[in-house]
């Protein structure tokens, strides 16, 4: 059995990382719940995790704690995938690895609770748990930053930032691009020309975080038009968004 204190020393930091992925996955609107709900299990874990400290004798308790942080780690799984930035032809891997991991958590989680362990069940989590692993591997790789983006023969500088409708981090590509998952079409261009026919407009409601294309410093760019403190260049930045009206502006239905 593990000491409790090696228990602590690996616990507190895999629940502080899955925890810091659920805040993240909080501001994307596509794993938001996924990301709430993920922190019912990792809280309790960790609740668990101390109380099994305090009293090592009582073995159930360790198992307990294992077992929550398992159905954590696979939310946490879930929602750093669903968010990391990915190409667009690579995109369907989402789609295996989402649910893959959030097996894994749960097989993993039934082995850790379960007094005895048949063959079906290591055998079925040796799979989910190897494929996981590859995935922590080979997702992060697909993902690097390209310094291009290709489309068709021209090859155009890109900026990463997370959607601004659903929250999955994107390579936009200088001028207009889609994003790779829900599909927005979203406008940024670099230096904004001057129109002397229209005020720059700032709609200062909205504003994303990404790197300068000048001069390299991370910092919020407003939507509309902003510009870098430190190089001065000019951004220009759209998209649109569908506001949805309140119920009662619709026409009432007649019966
Ligand atoms: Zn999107
Ligand atoms: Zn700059």
């Amino acid at each position: 059995m593990m000491s409790a204190m090696l228990q602590l020393a690996l616990g507190i930091p895999a629940i502080a990382g899955m925890l810091w992925i659920f805040v993240s996955g909080m501001a994307a609107p596509r794993t938001k719940k996924l990301a709430i709900f993920g922190m019912v299990p990792a809280g309790c874990a960790f609740g668990a995790l101390l109380w099994s400290a305090i009293n090592p004798e009582v073995e159930l308790v360790a198992r307990f704690a294992a077992s929550l942080a398992a159905i954590a780690g696979g939310a946490a799984h879930a929602v750093w995938v669903s968010t990391l930035a990915l190409p667009r032809q690579r995109v369907w891997l989402r789609l295996l690895f989402v649910p893959m991991g959030l097996w894994a958590g749960a097989t993993l989680s039934l082995w850790f609770v379960l007094p005895t362990r048949g063959a079906i069940l290591e055998v079925c989590l040796l799979l989910l748990l190897s494929a996981t692993v590859t995935s922590w591997v080979l997702l992060p790789w697909y993902g690097r930053r390209p310094k291009v983006i290709a489309l068709g023969a021209r090859k155009l500088p890109c900026v990463r930032f997370a959607c601004p409708r659903c929250g999955t981090r994107v390579d936009w590509a200088q001028g207009i691009f889609a994003c790779t998952d829900c599909g927005l079409f979203l406008h940024v261009d670099w230096p904004a020309h001057e129109r002397e026919d229209r005020p720059a407009q700032v709609l200062a409601e909205r504003s994303v975080r990404f790197a300068c294309p000048g001069c390299g410093k991370p910092r919020e760019w407003k939507r509309g038009e902003d510009q870098c403190e430190g190089c001065g260049l000019k951004v220009e930045l759209h998209w649109n968004e569908h506001v949805r009206k309140p119920a009662a502006e619709e026409p009432a239905r007649k019966p």
